[in-house]
């Protein structure tokens, strides 16, 4: 399936952004950024660790794909805009970034690297199984929890994402939106197995090139 842009929000659960305040500081709404199609990554593929970064951080989030094109939709018409949604990890180079925020650079080296956006299959909205905003999303590396949450716990819920973005860019079908991760990020490693799983839709593993 061909993507186009993949847009990422950054701080969009208070946990999250209480932990990276130093990284991006307070902000009222969340960050948004871009992740070019050559950073995706689908299973049974590796995860390659860039050689520009000592310190790889994983991101479980819930991703939406766009369905149709829309621009300046307000969040009530929203739903129509979703073709599914994806399990996704937002790899993130934290010292790359962490560089990039000191100097006012963009985080594109630090969240674009090949195989920085791992995502899952994509499911349907009648695939969802029960409320895809009440939904519990567990990560673990080799076995040990590192990220249990619920998407119930958004700042700004999926519709209001798609009415917060669509009011930037237009929206485009096969367009990916990685809707920011909640607390518990932490350094992956060469050999690690992550395992990501949104109870409303399924899981994924990926396992990191050692
Ligand atoms: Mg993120």
């Amino acid at each position: 399936m061909e993507h186009g842009k993949i847009i990422g929000l950054g701080k969009n659960y208070q946990a999250h952004a209480e932990e990276m305040r130093e990284i991006l500081g307070n902000v009222e709404r969340p960050v948004v950024f871009l992740k070019p199609p050559s950073a995706l990554l689908h299973e049974p593929d590796p995860i390659r660790l860039p050689g520009y970064s000592h310190n790889v951080h994983h991101e479980l989030e819930l991703v939406v794909e766009v369905g149709t094109r829309c621009k300046e939709v307000a969040a009530a018409e929203a739903w129509p805009c979703i073709r599914g949604y994806r399990i996704g990890l937002d790899l993130t180079a934290r010292d790359v970034q962490q560089e990039a925020k000191r100097n006012g650079w963009p985080w594109t080296l630090g969240k674009g690297f090949d195989t920085a956006a791992p995502i899952s299959r994509l499911y349907r909205p009648e695939a969802v199984r029960g409320d895809i905003m009440n939904a519990r999303m567990v990560l673990t590396v080799n076995d040990a929890v590192r990220q249990d949450a619920s998407t119930a716990d958004m700042t700004l819920a999926v519709p209001e994402v798609i009415e917060y973005l669509s009011g930037f860019f237009t929206l485009e079908p096969g367009d990916l939106i990685f809707t920011g991760t909640p607390a518990g990020v932490a350094q992956i490693n060469p050999g690690d197995e992550l395992v990501a799983r949104i109870d409303a839709l399924g899981e994924m593993t990926f396992r990191v090139e050692g």
